[in-house]
């Protein structure tokens, strides 16, 4: 992987893909990674910004239809400006920086003032378009030829520069930036020779959980595009190879495509569980009900873990729980080995994950995952004045210890980490769910629950429309306790078990 410190001028125009994070390059990321400034457009996902350095500078100089922040001009001066100040400047663009994206432009105003430069290409929206929408671009049997064309020209204009006449003749057509053009675009081609009912697709945020995929005719393309209301970004792909989509199509088979799913959990651990979504197809908004915090006093967890050696079992009945503890050790200069003889319980695999990154193995694990099994589980095995520590978090209900006291063991309890409810819900999942555009709601706790339902209090939202998923009975007793009714509760209280219920929800099992 290239590399280049920071202090000597570079300017790199990178791509950054049609959208999908998965479809930005690993050499794209590396760039974000390390570059003291970015000049970034509309187009790309924000979520690409994420691994930028804290202290990089981000400046947004995107032109969204009728809303320029600043001219090409403008852009070209500050691309040569912050450069030439000896940083590296990452020009961050969507697709390919060369493709429509006046690359070209800035890469020549960079030349002229003898800045060094870079480019790292991007998929470009055309290619992504085709793979998602199920239509190759070119195909031995129908088109050996694909042109890119802008559509942002008006073609009835004298100025236009494209060759209709010429595209006439050629297979495969894919046109960025047309959907205002759409019935002048149509109307050229058809008079330049290509037959009215060839068949054309209109793809609307390819790549995304929102891409739409719209087919006609040349003939039918403006009043299907004004019907179904597609709007830019979108593509329009004429030519034969379109037919294929009829067999090809795939993404609209994903079991969750068009269903919005609203995950609950804190920032940190949503990702895995919008990572499964998302493979199945859904469009995901993480909504944090839960922000971890370490405990307001430390002093009951340090004297603990100082003499973790006198205990018998050590108790984790979440990963927060264990992250908590395994923090905290280090911070103490622990090690592994000061557990001694100390054996480790843990409520499921996403905590024997946490303790299994740390070299450590759990002892226990309970056949099903909530902290009912495991207090059963170590109950059957404690021998009377065995001491426990129980790690866990402030709001933590008093059933576990009191299964273990009631065994007789003699149980110490430590606040491992606190959990809090944010102020408010994210801006777009308090949209979606006002505006009835939300399917599900996952619940990974009883605390999303909670938080949940306090966070959408007088919000509006309807409720009784949302379904709603369940990780284990605990959490689906919240939600009943709240007047409500999951729609499902995971068989195996997991992650993966929590999505496989919603898919079998939803009729599927893929
Ligand atoms: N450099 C970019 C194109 C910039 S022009 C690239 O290589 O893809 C902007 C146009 O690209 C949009 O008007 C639209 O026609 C197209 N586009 C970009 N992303 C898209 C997406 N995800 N879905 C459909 N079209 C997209």
């Amino acid at each position: 992987m290239t590399t280049q410190k920071t202090g000597k001028p570079l300017a790199v125009l990178v791509g950054a893909g049609p959208g999908d994070p998965g479809l930005i390059t690993a050499a794209a990321l590396n760039w974000l990674a390390q570059a003291d400034t970015v000049l970034y457009d509309r187009l790309a996902n924000p979520s690409f910004l994420a691994g930028c350095r804290s202290d990089a500078e981000l400046i947004y100089v995107g032109k969204g239809p009728g809303a320029h922040a600043m001219t090409q001009e403008q852009i070209n001066e500050l691309l040569v400006k912050k450069t030439a100040e000896g940083k590296l400047v990452v020009r961050l663009k969507g697709g390919d920086p060369l493709i429509f994206g006046r690359g070209g432009e800035e890469a020549d105003a960079l030349v002229n003032a003898a800045l060094p430069f870079r480019i790292v290409p991007g998929l470009t929206a055309a290619i992504a378009a085709g793979a998602c929408a199920g239509i190759p671009l070119t195909d031995r049997r129908l088109a050996s030829t694909v042109t890119f064309i802008t559509g942002h020209e008006d073609p009835t204009k004298d100025e236009s520069v494209i060759n209709y006449d010429a595209l006439a003749g050629l297979d495969t057509l894919v046109f960025y930036m047309g959907v205002g053009n759409l019935p002048a675009i149509a109307a050229r081609l058809i008079s330049s020779g290509r037959p009215a009912d060839t068949p054309v697709a209109l793809v609307q945020n390819a790549t995304l959980p929102n891409q739409r995929t719209v087919v006609a005719t040349l003939a039918t393309a403006a009043s299907a595009a004004e019907a179904n209301n597609i709007r830019p970004p979108a593509l329009l792909i004429v030519g034969k190879v379109v037919t294929l989509r009829e067999k090809l199509a795939w993404t609209e088979k994903l079991p969750l495509f068009g269903r919005t799913v609203l995950v609950t959990r804190t920032r940190e651990q949503a990702s895995k569980l919008t990572d499964q979504l998302v493979a199945s197809g859904a469009n995901v908004i993480e909504c944090p009900t839960i922000e971890i915090q370490p405990p307001a006093d430390l002093a009951g967890l340090d004297k603990a873990l100082a003499e973790i050696k006198s205990f018998d079992w050590l108790v984790l009945t979440s990963p927060n729980g264990a992250s908590g503890v395994l923090a905290r050790m280090k911070h103490l200069g622990l090690d592994g080995r000061d557990l001694g003889s100390a054996r480790i319980a843990a409520v499921g695999p996403a905590t024997a994950d946490v303790l299994n990154e740390n070299f450590l193995h759990p002892d226990l694990m309970p056949e099903t995952f909530t902290t009912r099994a495991l207090g059963k589980a170590l109950a059957a095995q404690v021998s009377k004045g065995e001491r426990i520590l129980l790690a866990r978090a402030d709001i933590a209900t008093n059933e576990l210890p009191d299964i273990l006291r009631g065994a007789g063991a003699e149980v110490a309890e430590a606040v491992a980490y606190r959990t809090i409810c944010p102020a408010r819900l994210p801006d777009d999942a308090l949209r979606a769910l006002s505006a009835g555009k939300v399917d599900w709601v996952t619940f990974t706790s009883s605390s999303t629950a909670e938080n949940f339902l306090a966070l959408v209090k007088g919000a509006g939202v309807d409720l009784s429309a949302l379904k709603l998923a369940s990780i284990g009975p605990v959490t689906t007793e919240t939600l009943v306790g709240a007047g409500l009714t999951p729609t499902v509760e995971a068989k195996k209280h997991t992650i993966p078990g929590l999505v496989r219920a919603i898919l079998e929800a939803v009729g599927s099992s893929q």
